[in-house]
């Protein structure tokens, strides 16, 4: 694990390169936190390090001491330590036996089908935000689907969803989701059994653990936690949850889908038990002409709101309080596939993906059945329970750190009304009202080359900074640090004018 090199050129008094933390007690954290990890993957043969040996094995550049990583604080710590494996054992195994969940099954039968389930999620969630005082309100979110491609009739659908408001900032939205509809061989099979437990009973036990461990306490923005249905047709939950948020004027700063979380078992056999592969794009699905005008000019194909957001998952989420590593992916999704996200994307919300390390397509999208002494079908006794609530840990890191800190700053902007060699940045203070409010701010940059920011500055309660560093040469962010210490996403600054 090598350190990054030094970048050339000054440094200001308050700048931290990457592995230098400012505090000899912050900085054994951190060192601790890292060697954590490492030691649990050299304690199992296929942990990470073995792993990334193996052909097709994580080679993603990471730089394992990231200036910006945000070590978990003591009311994460906690939250972490109350998700439960066995109760996400409970949720999986209860969804599978519903017999199918299938979008086209039956929505009135107690005992078998997507009505079922939907009913069970509901009671399960309402019960949790008993714990809320109200803060936490659960609905069925239900409506009727016109024919498609794989809705050969009106078909009534709903998500369930679980909303708790934040107290500084109700109108900025996380959403986490997972799919609680199945599906057989065949995409249009509504009577086969499709137990659905890895695709994706593992991602709605994920939700569902998130609502039961947030619900007694009190973020700044708003969490929201849906079971969507609809997925395997055509997305088509995803769609008119993101739709709703969208038409209610949400400020929709992150949303993860958790679909295929269920087992750290690769195909071939081999486990790769502390890794969560991490999708998301780097242009956005919903750039506009001028955008991509603008990126062709001075770059940013690596810069989107969605690849901010996964540095900002693996800074919270990727140490010792997880043990997970988080392995970014930058594609939208897998080849020939699909998720919730995209929904989220193509309205121009910042979203990502999460999914076990390597797929076994025994285990999915297929009838149950034997062939040749070979079990097929996504059953829950394919599924590991402790991985999977290590990835809600991932998600609860990720979401808790969202909606403890300011907003990313807004109106970012890198000024460039005359050439010079060096790089003046401004932003916007949040309105009143849209708290926590920042304390200070951040720059960080990075040479153009590389993945990861490898350098924090320390500016102060300023919304202009100056850096002697020629603008041409390195990509430059900004972002805001809470009265907690919480630090927002990286906002990348677009070229402007300064404030008048
Ligand atoms: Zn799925």
């Amino acid at each position: 694990m090598a350190q990054p090199p030094q970048q050339p050129g000054p440094s200001g008094p308050a700048e931290r390169p990457a592995g230098q933390r400012q505090g000899t007690g912050r900085r054994a954290v951190l060192a601790g936190a890292a060697s954590a990890v490492a030691a649990g993957a050299a304690g199992l043969a296929a942990g990470p390090a073995a792993a990334a040996g193996r052909p097709g094995g994580p080679d993603d550049g990471r730089e394992s001491r990231r200036a910006t990583a945000q070590p978990p604080d003591r009311e994460l710590r906690a939250l972490l330590r109350e998700i439960d494996p066995r109760r996400i054992e409970r949720t999986v195994r209860t969804l599978a036996a519903f017999g199918t969940r299938h979008t086209l099954s039956a929505q009135d039968d107690p005992e078998r089908g997507i009505g079922a389930a939907r009913d069970w999620i509901h009671e399960r969630m309402a019960a949790y935000a008993e714990a809320s005082g109200g803060r936490m309100t659960v609905e069925v979110q239900s409506w009727i689907q016109e024919p498609g491609e794989r809705i050969p009739r009106p078909t009534r659908l709903a998500n369930v969803v679980a909303t708790l408001r934040g107290t500084e900032d109700p109108e900025r939205v996380h959403v986490v989701s997972g799919h609680y509809d199945s599906r057989a061989s065949d995409v249009m099979d509504a009577e086969s059994d499709a137990p659905g437990a890895d695709d994706d009973a593992s991602g709605v036990a994920v939700v569902l653990e998130l609502v039961r461990v947030m619900a007694r306490r009190r973020p700044a923005a708003t969490l929201v936690f849906a079971a969507v249905a609809g997925e395997e047709q055509g997305l088509y939950g995803a769609a008119h949850l993101a739709e709703s948020l969208r038409r209610d004027g949400a400020r929709v700063r992150a949303m993860f889908t958790d679909d295929i979380v269920g087992s750290s078992t690769a195909d071939d056999g081999s486990r790769d038990p502390y890794t969560v592969r991490l999708f998301a794009e780097g242009v956005p699905t919903a750039e506009t002409a001028e955008e991509a005008e603008l990126r062709r000019k001075v770059g940013g194909e690596n810069d989107s709101p969605s690849r901010q957001l996964a540095r900002f998952v693996r800074d919270v989420a990727e140490n010792e309080a997880t043990g997970m590593r988080v392995r970014t992916v930058h594609r939208r999704d897998r080849y020939l596939r699909g998720g919730d996200h995209i929904p989220f994307l193509e309205r121009g919300f910042p979203a990502a993906r999460f999914t076990e390390p390597a797929e076994d397509f025994a285990h999915q999208h297929q009838d149950v059945r034997v062939e040749d002494g070979k079990q097929y079908g996504d059953l829950p006794e394919f599924c590991d329970f402790d991985y999977i609530a290590r990835v809600a840990r991932v998600n609860a890191a990720a979401l808790w750190s969202l909606a403890v800190a300011p907003e990313a700053p807004p109106g970012a902007r890198i000024l460039t009304g005359s050439l010079t060699n060096d790089t003046a940045l401004e932003w916007e203070r949040p309105p009143a009202g849209q708290g926590p409010r920042p304390v200070r701010y951040e720059i960080v940059r990075r040479e153009t080359s590389r993945n990861e920011w490898t350098h924090v500055r320390d500016v102060g309660d300023t919304t202009r900074y100056t850096v002697g560093l020629s603008k041409d040469n390195l990509f430059f962010g900004v972002r805001a640090v809470g009265p907690g210490g919480h630090r927002s996403p990286v906002a990348f600054p677009v070229p402007g004018e300064p404030a008048t």
